[in-house]
């Protein structure tokens, strides 16, 4: 590494002895480790009220607590968790508790420190040139190392192995380290070594990393090394797959200090904010608005997979379904704008229901799901989420008139590509329906795009009540008649039925 930041005060120190005769200098703070560095600079961000985990949300009451113990405890730590619960997002954030730079012996694999080299081409440079040997400062970003780890990563790719040509041209012993070609751990000297999946680390090289960690020492192909690493080490892991016997060496469980659980957001709210900032919502096309209520659809949709008995939950529903599934929501309202030739438009329920490619793929199936097919779980999660929106803006709301007006032999369709204008005007033809979209948050009725989208989210959360029926080509029409007591189970809390037939 050879990297110098000019903005930094610091960065005009070019040799050892520069770096000594700087006015406030400590060696024994310039030369203090990894983890006291961090734990130093994690109390100050504490003391300062300062947001650790900028981006992370839900966490602040459950798994940064636990962080901030562990990172204090100058422990190692695993995140366990299901996939799309920020855990690489949290580790990669450890990095913002780094000091900006730190200055490293230039030219050295491991980034030896100027004081206190590790490696013997180092030693033997400041031996030989004292204070004249030259350093450069690291920035934080390249202090962080990520490993996913797979059956087939070797000890050479993680500790390092004997490089023979460099062994030959140096006319070296293979034992003389001068010829090791280091692996990632060693690179991530006075940084952060973080191992992403760990149960599928061969035992071999979880050995290997015990000894490092441990003992500060280890063997590449029968050549005994000692290399005192300074390292944080962190792991992610899946639940299950840690705690399955034989996963995981004892002595390595061991030396991680702490077993963080992660999570999915607790709250509907918590989620749509996690969405909110990594979804790509504004495209440069032109305007499409997504209204709240299909943000919460979205949201719930997620919320309803994780719940789902035909959906696995040992491997869990990333929250990138509903980051990818707003998204495809988003880019069918622009695909519709774009051909309507409108300039822009808001977000419809049908929306939703294009956005099914998004969904599928993300939810691993239970044979009972495998048997309906992905799609259909995926649409009576969309259905499920409808209602459930809706529940919450329209429970004390009687549909009355609007059910009446389909009762009575009104039918909608609401093709595809109809115009915001001519979708605004069929659906304020029903009787009844416009003047609820207020609860929906659209202030202005005549509003065309916002109200005609609103009107349609509460015919889709009636059909999802059973309360209507409608085809699968998005037409409305009056649910036909069943026994009145299974239509009270099906939407609880309403009066009975029986008095609008
Ligand atoms: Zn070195």
């Amino acid at each position: 590494m050879s990297t110098s930041i000019q903005s930094s005060a610091h960065s005009r120190q070019r040799t050892l002895g520069e770096l000594k005769r700087i006015p406030d200098f400590d060696p024994r703070g310039a030369s203090r480790s990894v983890k006291d560095e961090l734990r130093r600079n994690l109390l100050r961000a504490i003391e300062k009220g300062e947001t650790l985990f900028p981006g992370v949300h839900g966490y602040d009451d459950t798994v940064v607590p636990q962080i901030v113990n562990a990172l204090l405890s100058r422990h190692n730590f695993i995140l366990l968790g299901l996939r799309g619960q920020a855990k690489s997002r949290i580790l990669r954030g450890l990095v913002n508790l780094l000091d900006p730079e730190m200055p490293v012996i230039a030219g050295c694999e491991i980034n030896d420190d100027p004081l206190k080299p590790i490696c013997r081409a180092c030693r033997e440079k400041v031996a030989a040139d004292g204070d004249n040997t030259p350093i450069s400062w690291m920035p934080r970003d390249n202090r962080f190392v990520e490993k996913l780890a797979t059956p087939d990563v070797t000890m050479a790719d993680i500790i390092g192995d004997v490089d023979p040509i460099r062994a030959a041209r140096g006319g070296r012993d293979l034992s003389d380290e001068l010829t090791i070609h280091y692996g990632l751990l060693p690179r991530a000297n006075r940084g952060i070594f973080a191992i992403n999946e760990l149960p599928d680390l061969a035992g071999k090289i979880q050995v290997g990393l015990f000894n490092i960690m441990q003992e500060g020492d280890i063997q590449i192909k029968g050549y005994p090394l000692r290399l005192p690493l300074d390292i944080l080490l962190v792991f992610t892991a899946n639940p299950e797959d840690y705690t399955a016997r034989g996963k995981i060496i004892t002595p390595l469980k061991d030396r991680i200090g702490a077993e963080i659980r992660t999570h999915y957001p607790g709250s509907l709210e918590e989620g749509m904010a996690i969405t909110a900032q990594e979804a790509w919502v504004c495209r440069d096309s032109g305007k499409i608005e997504v209204p709240q209520y299909l943000r919460q659809v979205v949201e719930e949709v997620a919320f309803q997979a994780r719940e789902d008995k035909r959906v696995d939950r040992r491997s869990g529903v990333s929250q990138r379904l509903p980051i990818t599934t707003l998204e495809s929501l988003v880019s069918s309202a622009e695909q519709r704008a774009a051909r309507t030739g409108e300039k822009s438009v808001v977000a419809r329920v049908a929306d939703v229901y294009a956005a099914l490619p998004a969904i599928t793929g993300k939810m691993e199936l239970e044979y009972e799901g495998e048997l309906k097919g992905a799609d259909t779980v995926a649409r009576e999660l969309i259905r499920t989420a409808v209602g459930r929106v809706f529940s919450k803006h329209f429970s004390d709301v009687n549909f009355q008139a609007v059910i009446q007006w389909f009762e009575l032999g009104g039918e909608l369709k609401l093709p595809d590509l109809a115009t915001t204008k001519e979708r605004h005007q069929q659906l304020a033809k029903i009787q009844g329906l416009m003047e609820h979209v207020g609860r929906l948050g659209i202030p202005d009725r005549k509003d065309a795009g916002a109200a005609a989208a609103a009107a349609e989210m509460i015919l889709e959360g009636l059909w999802a009540h059973r309360r209507i029926g409608r085809s699968e080509e998005r037409g409305y029409y009056a649910e036909k008649p069943k026994h009145p007591d299974q239509r009270e189970r099906e939407t609880p809390g309403r009066p009975p039925r029986r008095q609008f037939n």
